[in-house]
Formats: structure tokens, C-alpha cells, sequence
């Protein structure tokens, strides 16, 4: 029989840390730390299983879970002493979702279950406090309106409003048990008017409601477009937890927090969170009040005056100290939990693996290597190279002005500018356009998670470091800046005023992560730092992995990032782009439009020594390492001429009429420029061309042997082939050249002959290309517009709908496809291997700095994957996670 319910409670449980996949992250947390011995208030949790049973039977549940949900309830009411319905000791219950992967306040929660107008009064007796009772009861209706019923917050904030009035207060607290027991009637009437049936007294229809609510929460948009940006897959499901409540609104020694076990946003080893005394659960993280600090340490750090739980609550703030020790050991790793204390009872709530920014994820895992608590390994496993992006973009300019507006918490690190939108669908809209926003609003909800996803930066005018939109940002790894309550927002008009200035939408503003500050218009951004942990662990990483990372590089600051970044060497310089520059582009111009070969020869004279010097400088800043130069790869239509202007520099150049030049450019017009003349076949047809090339590098290589002593060893390689024969002609041509210049300068250059496998013809053909090639570059994003027949600057029209049906699983460009395109270089592999064993192989362009296509590159045992500089980092930690992982995978 299955087993569709679980208990823990009271120092056990049925559960365990391991059956995540059945019980969700919530439900084998709370199940592991019973099992721990911690002080979990008792309940149960319902399967995924029953959520996958109910979604393939028309939202009905399998019929032996009412028996199972009848058993557990005595389970908890012995426990508690309560029983669920009872009307002297009614046993009160929070219904909470939790799918397998966090999804943080993506689902729904109903607290305060069991309160009806009668179990209200016996709450009231046994607490002994009236107001609690009532007040624990109309949130209770609230919450579950609006999740079960679907009648929303507002009907009932304007009823409380109204009161307020009435009775000429100004605050929620200032409202007495008798007021609420008013509003109680007023809420039911509402609830009436709005769903024509009256608000369900009964506690078990209340409980069977909310469970399913709570299972047909998996199914809100918020919650489908939450899974779609974090990749959880839909079938996963969700479970639900069945839980006693314990109330953190209890008097002034109740109250209800949230905490790290480090802080998130930098790593540091030091408790971190945020309490609130007489309070329930979603007030903390719901931004409504702002939270007082947990530990002293950060009370003073943050210049509060509200007592901390340190002080306030000594002797439970040292038992949840203890707690978060235990639970931190216990799961080696950073946790984020929630706890409430009931009347001087500390009860552990929730525990999960805390987000944390990629700053903090660098920290601790170092750290807790060297605590010896993970492994090296492990510590490089649990980094996620994708978040590397976030160091290395820049951060605000240390020295530049700021003209700031506002200071509020420092929520999620990293800077930001753009331009200020007001509403999730506004951000959407403006970065549509092709514009970088900053998201305003006075707090977020869930339901702007698409307008933070759009936004480059996140503010908020309300709220503390958990609050939704910092939790939500460190996430994403955006800046973001919480609780700047200096701001005042008008959603109204659009508007926001601060220090005197009122801003509109559209206007620049600048947030800065890292110190809470929100500055006026746009700012200098300065370069990252490298040191540190990152260095560390890049160190531990670049030991682990097999494969080398080099850049795509060619202008010397490219190559000077790629040094630093780390690179192993230059993968992929594309020549071309050094001909883009103004002074040679007349050149190059020249020399395409020529008409015949004495015209051409004058302009490569003129651009040997500029490609001379690249090379030495490329050569120097390279210091020994491999740089691979490939031979010129034109987009023909970008390099010719397009004004009457330029048409006549071009003409004046080669001393022909512009008649001449404009009948030469229209032979070259193609119709299809990616099948056109292009790649190696612009060397067949001019070989000159390559041979110029080809005696910059080796004019240069000696040159810089001269001056440094460095021997440089360079790779050539040829673009775009098709077949052996046109790879012989180019290379018989290049090394035609290194024997003239080793008999003019009496110096020899080592040096290799490889091509690019862009086409799917060099593919199939790999083995005999092999015979002559010293090594192969797959360059994955010709290789995937040759053999899809897609490109890639056309293709955005449709790829997206593409993706969405499922068509393909991603975007080809991002990710290689495994399927297809990496069938064609796993068959180059093989066959150019088999024709010379030993031969080097890599792949060059877009795909060689994601992970994904890494892992891949890995299982096909390429030597080198080469991308662009600021991707070397990622690619470095990627590598290292693929040895890892396949070797993990060979000793099953
Ligand atoms: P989420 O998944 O959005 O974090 P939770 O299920 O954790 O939602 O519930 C939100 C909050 O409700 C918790 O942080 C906690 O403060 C409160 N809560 C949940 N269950 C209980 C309970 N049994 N007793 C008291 N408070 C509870
Ligand atoms: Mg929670
Ligand atoms: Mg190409």
C-alpha cells in the first residue's frame, strides 16, 4: 500500500533528509530536525505523490488519505494534548506548501487553522489574552479567503481601514479584542457577499480546502513563471505540511524571526537574521514591519536602537544559537531557518540551504574547507560558475562622485543603472525595448517576479534583508536595495521624490548593492577584483580540471583580461576584427576591391607591418602561452564600402574611378553571404592574402623571440573548410612562408597548421583532414548554422517559439545541441583521432564558456575549450565540476 502521509514530531519522525523528492524541501527538513531532537512543533506531511495523484485524477485524492490524515491528526493532538475540532483545547494548524526545490513565497500557507466562532472563545480562555484570539482568528480568515476563496486582502484591509476611521485610530495595535470581534462579522459578511456561501465553520472542510488549495497553488502563474526562470520542472509537484501552530503573538515574550547561519550577502561566519517580538510568521518576511536585528553584533552594525534577541529573549537566543550550530554541522552547509518562540518556547519552523550571493557562496565554501567541514572538491561542486558573472561585472567606481538620494539596507550586492520603471509589466516593457531598468516600488510581491527578472536592479521603500525583494534579487543575483524609507514613492503619478528631487519614469538612477546607497543618474563603473577566495578557489579548481580554457582574443586589452582572467592561452584570434580600425580599413578595402593582383599586393604592403605589430604586441602580453591566430575569416559585406564617401576614399586609394569601384562591388553582392564567399575560400582564391598573414606572424614571432627571449610557438589556423585538398593548398602556402622567412632572419619558428570544423562536410571528412592537421577547433556557432540551416542573426523571429513548444530544448546558440550538432562533432572527434592519435582538439565561440556545453566538450575528451575573456572564470570552475563529475561517474 502507499504511504501517503508522514508524521514527525516529538523527537522522531517518519521521515528524512534524504526523501526530499517525496516529502518536498520543507517536509524533510522539518522531518530531519525532529529526527535531531530539535523542538519542531508535531504534524505531517502529505506527498508529492498525493500531488501528482491529484493533478492525473481531476483534482481528487486517493481515497485512502482521509483515513491517513484522520491518524495523524491524533498523532499531533496526543502530542499536544489538543484535539483538531475539540471546542475546550481546540488543536489550531498551519497548512504549508513546499515543493522539492525552495520556492520562497512562490506558494501558499494558511495559518491558524481550526479558529471558527466557537474554538475562537476557547483561545481566547486558555491564552487568557481576548485580543489575541480575535486578532489570530480574522488573519486566519484573511489568509484563508484569499488562498482558498480567492476573495483578495484587500476587501478586508478596507473594512479595517473603515474602522480605523470609525473609531479615530491610527494603528492595527491600537484596535482592542472588541474591535476585532467586530470586524470578525464584518469580514464574514464580506466573505458572503463575495462567494455567496458563508465562511466554512467547520474545521475539517476548513483543513480539506486548504490542502487542496495548496496542492492547486503549484498551478498559479506566479508559480509557473517562477519555475520557468529557476528550471523546476513542473512534474515535481508540491507537498503539504500539516503542522500544530505554535504563535509568536503571544505577548512580549513571543516572537517570530528568520536567520542565516552565515551572513548571505557576504559568507562571513556569523549568525544573521531578523526577529520581531509579538508577531506572527509573515510579518517578518512580508516587509510590513521593518525587523530588528537578531545578534548584538549586527544591532550596533547596523546603528539600530531596538533591542536585539540577544537581549530582549537571552536564554532562547542561546538555545537558537545552539540550534543553528547543529543544524549547520549536521547538513555542512549554510542554512536559512524560521522560528518562532511562544511564550519563552524557541520552535523550530523551517530549514533550508540558504541562497546566498555569489560573493557569500565563494566564502563559504573556501571557508568551511578549511573549517573542514566539506571537501576541496566539494567546495569547487557547490559553486555555481554561471554566478561567477556577478564578480566579474563591475561595481561602482570607488572614485567617482556619487549624488546620493537614499540609503537603505544592502540587500544584494553588485551595482546597477537604468532607468526607473514602477510596475513588474512597466520593467518588462522598457527592457523589451532594448532599455537597462531599475525596478521602484515600495515592496514586492510574487507577483513581480517578471519585472524583477527584467530589471538590472531592484529598490524598495519598505522592508529588511529578507524581505521578499532581497531574497528574491540575491536569487537572481541582481543588486537590490531594501527598506530605503527615505524615498517616497507615488505609483499614482509615477513618480518618486527623494533629497528635494522628484523623479519620473524613465529617469536614470544607480543602485549600489553592496552599501544600500541609491544615487541620481548614471555612474563610472570600475573593474572587479580578483583575490581572495575567488583566487582560491579558481586554484583549487585549475588543479582538478583536465581540460584547458583559453580566450577568444585579439586586441591587446582582450588579451591582458584573458591573462588575468586566467586563461591557458589565446584559443581563437580573429584577425579580421583587427582590421576594423578606421586607419585600416581603407586598406582592407583596397585590397578586397582590387581587380587584380599587383593592386592587392599594394595593399597588404601597406597592412603587413600593422598585423606585424598586433602579433608582437598579442605575443608579449601572451608571455609563452599558445596563442592560436586564425587566418582572415571576412564577412565580406561588412568591410566593403557603403557611402558615396567611403566608395570614393576606396577609389582615390587604388587610383580608379568610383564608376570602377561601385561595378566591382556589385559583383561581389551575394544573395545567401552566409554560404557565400567566405572562410578559407577567400585564401583560394587570393592567396596572398593568407601568405601576408602568414609572414606578420612569423616576422613576429622571431621579433619577440629577439627582445624577450620567449620562444612563441603559434598555432595557425584556417576558417571554414570543406575538404582536405583546400586545407593542403592553404597550408602548403603558410609553410612556404615560415621556410622564406627562416632563411631571411636565420631563425626558425615553431609552429603548427590546424583548421576550424565549422561545416558538417569537415565533420564527416575529419579523418583525413587529420592527415595534415595538426588540430581541430570546432567552431560550434558556424557548426550549428551550417548544419541546422539557421542563422543565428536571423533566427530570433521563431528560435523562441521553438524552445517554448519543445521543439528544441534550448537555445542552440547558448547551449550546444547535444543531439545534433554534437553528434557532428562527436563524429570529428572520433574520426580525426583515429587517423592521428594524440591530435589536439577544442572548440572555440559562444558555446565555450557555458557549463552546460562544457560538461559536454568533457565527456567527448577535447583538450581546450576557448571563450570569451570574461567567461574564463566560469569556464575554469565549469571544467573543474566536469572532471569531477565524470570521474565520479566512471567509479559507480
Ligand atoms: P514559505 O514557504 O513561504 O516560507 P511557510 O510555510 O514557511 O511559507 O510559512 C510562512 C510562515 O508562517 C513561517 O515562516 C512561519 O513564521 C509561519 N508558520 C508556518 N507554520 C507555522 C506554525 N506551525 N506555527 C507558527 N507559525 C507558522
Ligand atoms: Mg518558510
Ligand atoms: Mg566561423
Amino acid at each position: 500500500m502507499v504511504k501517503w502521509v508522514y508524521t514527525f514530531g516529538a523527537g522522531k519522525a517518519e521521515g528524512s533528509s534524504d526523501m526530499r523528492d517525496l516529502l518536498g524541501g520543507k517536509g524533510a527538513g522539518l522531518a530531519e530536525m525532529a529526527n535531531l531532537g530539535l523542538p519542531v512543533p508535531p504534524g505531517f506531511t502529505i506527498t508529492t505523490e498525493v500531488c501528482t495523484y491529484f493533478y492525473e485524477n481531476e483534482r481528487r485524492f486517493p481515497p485512502q488519505l482521509a483515513a491517513d490524515v484522520e491518524t495523524a491528526l491524533g498523532f499531533i493532538g496526543r502530542l499536544t494534548g489538543k484535539a483538531f475540532g475539540d471546542n475546550e483545547a481546540p488543536l489550531l494548524l498551519s497548512v504549508r506548501s513546499g515543493a522539492r526545490a525552495s520556492m520562497p513565497g512562490m506558494m501558499d500557507t494558511v495559518l491558524n487553522l481550526g479558529l471558527n466562532d466557537v474554538t475562537v472563545r476557547a483561545l481566547a480562555q486558555n491564552s487568557g489574552d481576548e485580543r489575541f484570539a480575535y486578532d489570530s482568528y480574522r488573519r486566519f480568515i484573511q489568509m484563508y479567503s484569499s488562498v482558498v476563496l480567492g476573495i483578495g486582502h484587500h476587501h478586508f484591509e478596507d473594512a479595517v481601514e473603515y474602522h480605523k476611521e470609525a473609531r479615530g485610530v491610527t494603528f492595527d495595535t491600537e484596535l482592542g479584542a472588541e474591535d476585532w470581534e467586530k470586524l470578525i462579522v464584518a469580514f464574514k459578511a464580506k466573505v458572503v457577499e463575495a462567494s455567496g456561501k458563508p465562511f466554512p465553520q467547520a474545521p475539517k472542510e476548513q483543513l480539506w480546502g486548504a490542502i487542496a488549495a495548496v496542492f492547486g497553488s503549484w498551478l498559479t502563474p506566479r508559480a509557473i513563471t517562477y519555475r520557468r526562470i529557476h528550471g523546476i520542472p513542473a512534474n515535481w509537484g508540491t507537498a503539504v505540511n500539516v503542522q500544530a501552530m505554535v504563535f509568536g503573538n503571544m505577548g512580549p515574550t513571543s516572537a517570530t524571526g528568520v536567520a542565516f547561519t552565515r551572513n548571505p550577502s557576504t559568507g562571513a561566519k556569523e549568525l544573521y537574521g531578523e526577529f520581531l517580538l509579538n508577531a506572527q510568521g509573515e510579518d517578518v518576511v512580508a516587509g510590513i514591519r521593518t525587523p530588528n536585528a537578531i545578534t548584538e553584533a549586527s544591532r550596533c552594525a547596523a546603528g539600530s536602537d531596538q533591542p536585539s534577541m540577544e537581549t530582549a529573549l537571552p536564554a532562547v537566543f542561546a538555545e537558537f544559537v545552539r540550534a543553528t550550530e547543529l543544524l549547520e554541522r549536521h547538513y555542512r552547509d549554510m542554512q536559512d531557518v524560521e522560528f518562532t518562540v511562544e511564550n519563552g518556547k524557541l520552535w523550530m519552523l523551517q530549514t533550508r540551504t540558504g541562497k546566498r550571493t555569489s560573493v557569500a557562496a565563494l566564502r563559504v565554501a573556501v571557508d568551511m574547507t578549511h573549517e573542514g567541514l566539506i571537501a576541496r572538491d566539494e567546495a569547487i561542486a557547490r559553486v555555481d560558475p554561471a554566478s561567477l558573472d556577478q564578480l566579474l561585472h563591475p561595481a561602482i567606481d570607488p572614485v567617482a562622485t556619487r549624488k546620493v538620494i537614499a540609503t537603505g539596507l544592502p540587500a544584494s550586492p553588485g551595482a546597477a543603472s537604468g532607468e526607473i520603471a514602477f510596475t513588474a509589466d512597466e520593467a518588462e516593457q522598457m527592457k523589451n525595448m532594448g532599455r537597462k531598468v531599475i525596478l521602484v516600488r515600495i515592496e514586492t510581491s510574487p507577483d513581480d517576479i517578471h519585472g524583477m527578472h527584467a530589471a538590472e536592479g531592484v529598490l524598495t521603500t519598505r522592508g529588511g534583508m529578507t524581505s521578499h525583494a532581497a531574497v528574491v534579487a540575491r536569487g537572481m543575483g541582481k543588486p537590490c536595495v531594501t527598506g530605503a524609507a527615505a524615498i517616497r514613492v507615488d505609483y499614482a503619478n509615477a513618480t518618486m521624490s527623494a533629497a528635494g528631487v522628484t523623479f519620473k519614469r524613465g529617469d536614470m538612477l544607480t543602485l549600489d548593492g553592496a552599501t544600500g546607497e541609491v544615487i541620481q543618474g548614471a555612474i563610472e563603473m570600475s573593474q572587479p577584483e580578483l583575490s581572495g577566495e575567488f583566487a582560491i578557489l579558481m586554484k583549487w579548481a585549475d588543479e582538478v580540471r583536465r581540460m584547458q580554457v583559453r580566450a577568444n582574443a585579439e586586441t591587446p586589452p582582450d588579451a591582458r583580461a584573458a591573462r588575468k582572467f586566467g586563461a591557458d592561452g589565446i584559443g581563437l584570434c580573429r584577425t579580421e576584427h583587427m582590421f576594423f580600425e578606421t586607419d585600416r580599413l581603407t586598406a582592407v578595402r583596397q585590397m578586397i576591391l582590387a581587380d587584380d593582383l599587383a593592386g592587392r599586393r599594394a595593399a597588404l604592403a601597406k597592412l603587413l607591418p600593422m598585423q606585424r605589430g598586433d602579433f608582437i604586441e598579442l605575443f608579449e602580453i601572451m608571455g609563452g602561452l599558445p596563442v592560436t591566430i586564425r587566418l582572415l575569416d571576412p564577412p565580406l559585406h561588412e568591410f566593403l564600402p557603403q557611402t558615396a564617401a567611403e566608395i570614393d576614399e576606396v577609389a582615390e586609394a587604388l587610383g580608379v574611378p568610383a564608376e570602377k569601384i561601385c561595378s566591382r562591388l556589385a559583383d561581389l553582392r551575394e544573395v545567401n553571404p552566409m554560404l557565400g564567399f567566405r572562410g578559407s575560400r577567400l585564401a583560394i582564391a587570393f592567396p596572398e592574402i593568407a601568405e601576408m598573414q602568414a609572414r606578420a606572424i612569423f616576422e613576429a614571432a622571431v621579433e619577440v623571440k629577439r627582445r624577450t627571449g620567449e620562444l612563441v610557438r603559434p598555432e595557425i589556423m584556417t576558417p571554414l573548410i570543406i575538404a582536405k585538398p583546400e586545407f593542403d593548398l592553404i597550408k602548403a602556402k603558410v609553410d612556404a612562408i615560415a621556410r622564406t622567412v627562416a632563411e631571411e632572419t636565420g631563425q626558425a619558428v615553431p609552429y603548427t597548421v590546424g583548421t576550424m570544423v565549422e561545416t558538417p562536410r569537415a565533420s564527416l571528412r575529419a579523418g583525413e583532414i587529420a592527415e595534415s592537421a595538426a588540430f581541430l577547433s570546432f567552431g560550434t556557432n558556424d557548426l550549428t548554422q551550417t548544419c541546422m540551416a539557421l542563422s543565428r542573426d536571423d533566427a530570433s523571429s521563431f528560435l523562441g517559439r521553438y524552445v517554448a513548444l519543445g521543439i528544441l530544448p534550448a537555445d542552440p546558440f547558448v547551449t550546444i545541441d547535444q543531439d545534433g550538432v554534437g553528434e557532428l562533432v562527436a563524429i570529428g572527434v572520433e574520426r580525426s583521432r583515429a587517423a592521428r592519435p594524440g591530435i589536439k582538439l577544442g572548440i572555440c565561440g559562444e558555446h565555450g564558456g557555458d557549463p552546460a556545453t562544457i560538461a559536454f566538450c568533457e565527456k567527448l575528451g577535447l583538450d581546450y575549450v576557448s571563450c570569451s575573456p570574461f567567461r574564463v572564470p566560469i569556464a575554469r570552475l565549469a571544467a573543474a565540476q566536469a572532471t569531477l563529475r565524470r570521474k565520479a561517474s566512471n567509479t559507480d
